[in-house]
């Protein structure tokens, strides 16, 4: 049982870093970037409420956040632990994921803080591409599919994220500046935070988020 959270930026790689670990950790990831995506689609209420502060990049907020991550936690696949992307995003997130997990008599085991600088969060945004089907994570000029605008995975068609503009790039950069940058603190106090230098090629990160893990498995 192992419950992992992945800090860092919009664009520090969470997501490309998640994905391999689902695989080798065989754990669900729990994105709530994806999940309000996923209910934006679907045009239901949260993703109604959700809209006007993902398009501004701001957060959502928090009731409305640890509801939708309670509740998708709570399923069974999340039973032996949990991969967290983009969540907690603020004090109050972690604290309300202490008291859930609390509930479930586990804890955070280790927190992954990917540190990439603001010019690199900017350049990696600017060419991110997703898959419109499975929502895999490619890169105009680091991470390339076989067939232009294809996904490899699934064949699905690949496209940019709504959020994806200058604007609310440097917007979200801002907002994790100055509300979640400090859960760096927040853990760390609690001895679970390991830096990883997020300004590596994705398989380099992926050994050293590797070897932080395997510290932690029991
Ligand atoms: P996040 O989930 O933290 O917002 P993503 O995983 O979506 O970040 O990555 C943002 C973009 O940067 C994507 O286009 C991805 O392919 C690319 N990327 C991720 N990790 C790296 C890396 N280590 N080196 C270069 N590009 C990367
Ligand atoms: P992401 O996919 O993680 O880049 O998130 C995209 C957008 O979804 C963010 O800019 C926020 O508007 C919203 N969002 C995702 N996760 C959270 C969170 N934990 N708290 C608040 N808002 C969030």
């Amino acid at each position: 049982m192992v419950d992992i959270i992945l800090l860092g930026g919009p664009g520090a790689g969470k997501g490309t870093q998640g994905e391999l670990m689902e695989t080798w950790l065989d754990l669900p990831r729990v994105s709530s970037g994806d999940l309000f995506r996923y209910n934006l689609s679907q045009q239901t209420e949260l993703g109604q409420q959700a809209k006007g502060y993902m398009d501004r990049g701001e957060l959502v907020p928090d009731e409305i956040t640890i509801g939708m991550v309670a509740e998708r936690i709570a399923r069974p696949d999340c039973a032996n632990g949990v991969v967290f992307d983009g969540f907690p995003r603020t004090v109050g997130q972690a604290a309300a994921l202490d008291a859930l997990l609390a509930g479930m008599g586990r804890a955070v085991n280790v927190v992954l803080n990917i540190a990439v600088s603001e010019d690199v969060l900017l350049q990696r945004l600017a060419g991110r591409w997703t898959c419109s089907s499975c929502g895999a994570i490619y890169h105009r000029l680091f991470s390339q599919e076989k067939v232009e605008g294809v996904c490899d995975a699934c064949g699905g068609g690949l496209m940019q994220r709504e959020d994806d503009n200058l604007a609310t790039q440097q917007r979200r950069i801002r907002v994790y500046q100055e509300q979640t940058a400090p859960l760096d603190a927040y853990y760390r106090q609690r001895g679970v935070l390991v830096d990883i230098d997020g300004e590596q090629s994705p398989e380099q990160v992926g050994r050293l988020i590797r070897a932080a893990i395997e510290a932690v498995l029991p």
